[in-house]
């Protein structure tokens, strides 16, 4: 199909491109799928603007032990070695590869990720288990929202329909930390079935800190707080973590059946993802 008929904008700054919000246009940002919903008419935007000629929105900076991500920096930055500074940046650089595939990965953005908010997103399931703030810009000022408060349900957000997301930030990660991500999912460029992404800090042989995400376990992205309540204090073992899985899959998790997973099913993967995560993540 074509899309509908919109009218194009292509705003230089900042606030050229909120004002074009507030005047009712949607973003386009890598357009990895936006573009997509407008030619399948899902969505039907009068007015698209176009941010991709604002220029600073593309910065990625490290200040202050904090990360901040740009709305226009693409997916693939994360997987260049050193792109970001220690396990924060190993962790981004194992969950970029499992988003799609190269040319999606070349044009979409991580903040559009989150703007989206697909249940199956890696980057939102990080944002939470992390601790992200996202900052969101409109006419009436900028505010920051906690990722824990952000995601309201399947591709629902705390963004206001005329607010710009402008950045996400990130504490960065001690070098303590052991990080992984791992996936499962039917079939090679399809969204997740489950994916978990994992930091576990191991101080004197003891689990001084978790953070574990969930994707697609939920109708949004999950913090893992009954997994990280089942490890904190104890020493790694496999015993454990296959505890944890469980502590997931039964008081974290609350998975919706799809075609080719019932809820049972999701509930096992979910068990056995986490185990293996926090195995993968232990810092040796
Ligand atoms: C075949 C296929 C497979 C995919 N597989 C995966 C996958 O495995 N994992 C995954 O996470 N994603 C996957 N995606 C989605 C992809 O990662 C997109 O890049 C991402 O969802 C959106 O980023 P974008 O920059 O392309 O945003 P766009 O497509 O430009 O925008 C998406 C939505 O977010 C809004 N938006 C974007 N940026 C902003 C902003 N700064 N402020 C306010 N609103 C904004 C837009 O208005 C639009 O509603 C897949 C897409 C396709 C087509």
């Amino acid at each position: 199909m074509k899309p509908a008929a919109f009218d194009y904008l292509a705003p230089h700054t900042v606030a050229e491109a909120v004002d074009a919000l507030g005047a009712g246009a949607q973003v386009l940002a890598g357009g990895q799928s936006l573009l997509l919903e407008m030619h399948l008419q899902r969505a039907r935007p009068a007015v698209v603007a176009d941010i991709n000629h604002v220029p600073g929105l593309d910065a990625l900076t490290v200040a202050d032990g904090t990360l901040t991500v740009g709305a226009l920096v693409r997916h693939r930055t994360f997987g260049s070695p050193g792109a970001v500074p220690g396990p924060l940046g190993d962790l981004f650089g194992r969950a970029v590869g499992y988003i799609a595939h190269p040319p999606i990965r070349a044009r979409g953005t991580m903040v559009g990720s989150l703007a989206w908010a697909h249940p199956a997103s890696e980057w939102c399931a990080l944002a939470v288990a992390l601790d992200a703030v996202v900052e969101v810009r409109s006419t009436r000022g900028t505010r920051e929202i906690p990722a824990g408060d952000y995601f309201r349900g399947p591709f629902q957000t705390a963004r206001e329909p005329d607010e710009l997301l402008t950045a996400v930030r990130y504490p960065l990660l001690g070098p303590d930390t052991g990080v992984a991500f791992t996936e499962h999912r039917r079939t090679g460029f399809s969204f997740a079935q489950v994916a978990v992404g994992a930091a576990l800090t191991v101080r004197d042989g003891v689990i001084a800190g978790a953070r574990i995400g969930l994707a697609n376990c939920a109708d949004r992205p999950l913090r893992a707080h009954a997994a990280e309540r089942a490890v904190v204090g104890a020493g790694p073992s496999p015993l454990l973590f296959a505890a944890a899985g469980e502590a997931a899959a039964a008081h974290d998790a609350a998975p919706v059946p799809e075609p080719y997973a019932d809820v049972d099913y999701r509930r096992h993967v979910i068990a056995v993802l986490v185990a293996r995560t926090l195995r993968e993540a232990t810092p040796v």
